[in-house]
């Protein structure tokens, strides 16, 4: 009988200490957190960038998933119904989002579409845009710029917050760009060959030239006429690697490489996250590869 009433006694505390704690936790953390939904991985990583310690970011494409073909399912826009902010590209990257906002019925629900006001390129032979702006340095800033105005809109009692770590990030890439900008000018070769056709906005930002596996909209593995085309360009264009994306026909860019006597080296679209690399390492690796191909 004594031993179980000292039982209970420690029970009780146990379970005082907690809640006591489990309460803290909550007046300093979750409670001051807005929730923001983002698409995909790039558009994660920049809500992350600019909302930090103010942000809980959920993802809607997972990883390991090309956006390019997602269909969400209801389970996947949950999420939706208490957030306070929805971000995605845009440019018909997410043919979901429209309708997605439209029937989750969260009338407090702020969208942005970080593409927005970025001038973009029109596919040829096609209506459609391209929608990798996230892969430049000037698209990034331009994206980053726009979900910073939604953080504010959303939580403007952290407006200095967001714009302190707006100013960072930018200047993080603004720093990339001016190191990578009298490099690439340097470099006599300015082509380069990837998985998809992921890079168009980058090779503008620094006078490159792609040439790629698959198209824009990593429609599928290309034709052996596609192929034997690419083959003859990297012989023409000297090309000494291929990057090879892992979401995007990995065995083919191999082939293409052996093929033409090429090393494979790994490059990042940002599509998925890859290595644990946030949105800055992923690109500084991706710059110094591409630029190491080309002296
Ligand atoms: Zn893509």
């Amino acid at each position: 009988m004594f031993k179980k009433i000292i039982l209970s006694t420690t029970i009780v505390s146990v379970l005082f200490s907690l809640c006591a704690c489990s309460s803290n936790s909550v007046n300093t953390t979750s409670s001051s957190k807005i929730t923001v939904v983002a698409s995909f991985n790039a558009m994660s990583e920049f809500v992350k960038a600019i909302g930090k310690d103010k942000v809980n970011v959920v993802t809607v494409i997972p990883n390991g998933t090309d956006p390019h073909d997602f269909e969400p399912k209801i389970k996947d826009l949950q999420d939706l119904t208490d957030a306070k902010l929805f971000v995605y590209n845009g440019l018909g990257l997410e043919k979901w989002a429209n309708s997605a906002i439209s029937s989750v019925g969260n009338k407090n629900l702020i969208a942005v579409d970080a593409s927005k006001g970025y001038p973009a390129n029109k596919v040829s032979n096609s209506g459609e845009y391209d929608p990798h702006i996230w892969l430049s340095i000037t698209g990034a800033e331009a994206e980053a710029k726009n979900i910073e105005a939604g953080l504010e809109k959303a939580d403007p009692s952290n407006k200095t917050y967001y714009e302190a770590n707006y100013t960072s990030f930018y200047n993080e890439l603004n720093a990339l760009y001016n190191e990578y900008k009298p490099k690439f000018s340097s470099v006599k070769n300015k082509n380069f060959v990837t998985g998809h056709a992921a890079f168009g906005y980058l090779c503008k930002d620094f006078n490159l030239t792609q040439d790629s596996v698959e198209d824009v909209f990593a429609d599928g593995e290309p034709s052996a006429q596609k192929m034997d085309e690419l083959i003859n360009t990297c012989k023409k264009e000297n090309i000494k690697t291929v990057f090879v994306e892992d979401m995007v026909s990995p065995k083919v860019s191999e082939t293409l490489a052996k093929e033409v006597g090429a090393s494979v080296k790994k490059i990042y679209t940002e599509e998925s996250k890859e290595d644990n690399l946030d949105y800055i390492q992923a690109m500084k690796a991706n710059l110094k590869e591409i630029y190491d191909s080309m002296k």
